[in-house]
Protein backbone atom coordinates (compact mmCIF):
# COMPACT_ATOMS: atom_id res chain seq x y z
CA UNK A 1 0.00 0.00 0.00
CA UNK A 2 1.58 2.99 -0.88
CA UNK A 3 1.06 5.55 1.89
CA UNK A 4 -0.63 9.05 1.17
CA UNK A 5 1.56 12.29 1.17
CA UNK A 6 -0.55 14.03 3.88
CA UNK A 7 0.38 10.88 5.73
CA UNK A 8 3.94 11.19 4.64
CA UNK A 9 4.18 14.46 5.86
CA UNK A 10 2.70 13.86 9.30
CA UNK A 11 5.35 11.52 9.62
CA UNK A 12 8.17 13.45 8.88
CA UNK A 13 6.63 15.82 11.18
CA UNK A 14 6.47 13.62 14.00
CA UNK A 15 10.08 12.11 13.44
CA UNK A 16 11.75 16.01 13.27
CA UNK A 17 10.08 16.34 17.22
CA UNK A 18 11.64 12.99 18.16
CA UNK A 19 15.61 12.74 19.14
CA UNK A 20 16.58 9.24 18.44
CA UNK A 21 18.98 7.60 20.79
CA UNK A 22 22.40 6.10 19.53
CA UNK A 23 22.94 3.22 19.57
CA UNK A 24 19.07 2.70 18.94
CA UNK A 25 18.37 -0.55 21.26
CA UNK A 26 14.80 -1.73 22.53
CA UNK A 27 16.32 -0.38 26.11
CA UNK A 28 17.57 3.01 24.48
CA UNK A 29 14.26 4.11 22.74
CA UNK A 30 12.41 3.39 25.70
CA UNK A 31 14.20 5.49 27.95
CA UNK A 32 14.00 8.03 24.97
CA UNK A 33 10.48 7.57 24.76
CA UNK A 34 10.36 8.28 28.35
CA UNK A 35 12.22 11.28 28.72
CA UNK A 36 10.21 13.26 25.53
CA UNK A 37 7.04 12.40 26.50
CA UNK A 38 5.21 13.81 29.27
CA UNK A 39 3.66 11.03 30.26
CA UNK A 40 4.65 8.16 32.07
CA UNK A 41 5.50 5.08 30.20
CA UNK A 42 5.85 1.24 30.95
CA UNK A 43 6.68 -1.65 29.13
CA UNK A 44 4.98 -4.98 29.03
CA UNK A 45 7.01 -8.02 27.60
CA UNK A 46 5.20 -11.27 28.85
CA UNK A 47 4.45 -13.86 26.89
CA UNK A 48 1.16 -13.17 24.89
CA UNK A 49 -1.77 -15.26 26.66
CA UNK A 50 -2.95 -16.78 23.30
CA UNK A 51 -1.48 -18.95 21.25
CA UNK A 52 -3.90 -18.16 18.48
CA UNK A 53 -3.10 -14.38 18.27
CA UNK A 54 0.19 -13.35 18.38
CA UNK A 55 0.41 -9.24 17.94
CA UNK A 56 3.51 -7.46 17.66
CA UNK A 57 2.90 -4.72 19.95
CA UNK A 58 0.22 -2.98 22.17
CA UNK A 59 -0.34 0.50 23.30
CA UNK A 60 -3.00 1.55 25.80
CA UNK A 61 -3.05 4.01 28.43
CA UNK A 62 -4.69 3.38 31.89
CA UNK A 63 -6.72 5.92 34.83
CA UNK A 64 -3.71 7.07 36.50
CA UNK A 65 -2.15 9.20 32.92
CA UNK A 66 0.02 6.09 32.23
CA UNK A 67 0.97 4.85 29.10
CA UNK A 68 1.54 0.93 28.82
CA UNK A 69 3.31 -0.33 25.73
CA UNK A 70 3.02 -4.38 25.51
CA UNK A 71 5.91 -5.80 22.98
CA UNK A 72 6.07 -9.38 22.04
CA UNK A 73 8.79 -10.81 24.11
CA UNK A 74 9.14 -12.81 20.76
CA UNK A 75 10.25 -9.59 18.77
CA UNK A 76 14.26 -8.96 20.13
CA UNK A 77 17.05 -6.87 18.44
CA UNK A 78 15.77 -4.70 15.22
CA UNK A 79 12.47 -6.30 15.39
CA UNK A 80 11.93 -5.40 19.23
CA UNK A 81 12.92 -1.84 18.38
CA UNK A 82 10.43 -2.03 14.96
CA UNK A 83 7.56 -2.85 16.83
CA UNK A 84 8.30 -0.04 19.80
CA UNK A 85 8.76 2.44 17.14
CA UNK A 86 5.77 1.44 15.42
CA UNK A 87 3.34 1.97 19.11
CA UNK A 88 5.43 5.64 19.29
CA UNK A 89 4.27 6.08 15.71
CA UNK A 90 0.65 5.50 16.58
CA UNK A 91 1.31 7.81 19.86
CA UNK A 92 3.03 10.69 17.83
CA UNK A 93 0.60 10.81 15.18
CA UNK A 94 -2.54 10.63 16.97
CA UNK A 95 -3.70 7.30 16.95
CA UNK A 96 -6.17 6.09 19.36
CA UNK A 97 -5.41 3.61 21.91
CA UNK A 98 -6.79 0.30 22.85
CA UNK A 99 -9.12 1.20 25.69
CA UNK A 100 -8.28 -0.76 27.93
CA UNK A 101 -5.71 -3.49 28.72
CA UNK A 102 -6.54 -6.62 26.79
CA UNK A 103 -8.11 -9.21 28.64
CA UNK A 104 -5.33 -12.13 29.72
CA UNK A 105 -2.29 -9.94 30.01
CA UNK A 106 -1.89 -8.69 33.59
CA UNK A 107 -0.65 -4.72 34.32
CA UNK A 108 2.74 -5.47 36.28
CA UNK A 109 1.79 -2.33 38.42
CA UNK A 110 -1.00 -3.67 40.20
CA UNK A 111 -1.48 -5.47 42.89
CA UNK A 112 -0.36 -8.83 42.64
CA UNK A 113 -2.97 -11.24 41.58
CA UNK A 114 -3.46 -14.90 43.11
CA UNK A 115 -0.99 -17.38 40.73
CA UNK A 116 -3.63 -18.93 37.93
CA UNK A 117 -4.70 -22.38 37.94
CA UNK A 118 -4.99 -23.73 34.79
CA UNK A 119 -8.10 -23.54 34.12
CA UNK A 120 -8.49 -19.74 34.41
CA UNK A 121 -5.46 -19.53 31.90
CA UNK A 122 -8.13 -21.44 29.66
CA UNK A 123 -10.25 -18.94 29.99
CA UNK A 124 -8.80 -16.10 29.28
CA UNK A 125 -7.20 -17.62 26.32
CA UNK A 126 -10.73 -18.10 25.86
CA UNK A 127 -11.73 -14.56 26.42
CA UNK A 128 -9.46 -12.80 24.10
CA UNK A 129 -11.30 -14.65 21.38
CA UNK A 130 -14.51 -13.26 22.60
CA UNK A 131 -16.99 -11.40 19.43
CA UNK A 132 -15.59 -8.27 20.62
CA UNK A 133 -11.84 -8.89 19.91
CA UNK A 134 -12.77 -10.62 16.49
CA UNK A 135 -14.59 -7.42 15.78
CA UNK A 136 -11.11 -5.74 16.41
CA UNK A 137 -12.80 -3.53 19.08
CA UNK A 138 -9.33 -3.53 20.43
CA UNK A 139 -7.78 -1.64 17.76
CA UNK A 140 -4.23 -1.98 17.45
CA UNK A 141 -4.19 -5.21 17.59
CA UNK A 142 -3.67 -7.50 14.30
CA UNK A 143 -6.37 -9.99 14.63
CA UNK A 144 -7.43 -12.03 11.55
CA UNK A 145 -10.67 -10.51 11.67
CA UNK A 146 -10.81 -10.30 7.88
CA UNK A 147 -13.66 -6.86 9.13
CA UNK A 148 -10.92 -5.16 10.59
CA UNK A 149 -8.37 -5.88 8.04
CA UNK A 150 -11.36 -4.23 5.47
CA UNK A 151 -11.45 -0.64 7.89
CA UNK A 152 -9.35 1.63 5.92
CA UNK A 153 -9.04 3.74 8.74
CA UNK A 154 -7.07 0.81 10.90
CA UNK A 155 -5.37 -0.41 7.78
CA UNK A 156 -4.28 3.35 7.23
CA UNK A 157 -2.88 3.86 10.94
CA UNK A 158 -1.23 0.72 11.01
CA UNK A 159 0.54 1.53 7.37
CA UNK A 160 1.29 4.97 9.07
CA UNK A 161 2.65 3.56 12.30
CA UNK A 162 4.88 0.70 10.47
CA UNK A 163 5.79 3.65 7.98
CA UNK A 164 7.12 5.32 11.15
CA UNK A 165 9.19 2.97 12.76
CA UNK A 166 11.06 1.93 9.68
CA UNK A 167 11.85 5.66 9.01
CA UNK A 168 12.76 6.25 12.68
CA UNK A 169 15.02 2.89 12.18
CA UNK A 170 16.74 4.54 8.79
CA UNK A 171 17.63 7.96 9.96
CA UNK A 172 19.20 5.80 13.63
CA UNK A 173 21.09 4.09 10.28
CA UNK A 174 22.60 7.50 9.13
CA UNK A 175 23.09 8.51 12.51
CA UNK A 176 25.01 6.21 12.82
CA UNK A 177 27.23 6.47 10.30
CA UNK A 178 27.71 10.20 10.76
CA UNK A 179 28.58 9.23 14.39
CA UNK A 180 31.40 6.71 12.46
CA UNK A 181 32.34 9.47 10.51
CA UNK A 182 33.15 11.97 12.63
CA UNK A 183 36.87 12.13 13.26
CA UNK A 184 36.73 14.02 16.41
CA UNK A 185 34.71 11.35 18.37
CA UNK A 186 36.83 8.84 16.11
CA UNK A 187 39.84 9.59 17.95
CA UNK A 188 37.48 9.79 21.31
CA UNK A 189 36.76 6.36 21.18
CA UNK A 190 40.21 5.56 19.55
CA UNK A 191 42.11 7.12 23.26
CA UNK A 192 39.14 5.03 25.29
ZN1 LIG B 1 -0.23 -0.94 15.23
Amino acid sequence: MVIPTTSRQRITDALREFVIPFPLTVDSLLQAMQDQRDRPLILHREAFPSKLEQPCGLWWPDSEGRDHVWINPQAVGVQGVQSLAHELGHMLLGHPPLKELPPGLTDPTAPAAPAMPELDELMAEFTLLSPAFLDGSYLGVRTRSRDVRRDPEYILHEEEAENFGSQLRRRAMVQGRDHHNNPLLDRLHRNL
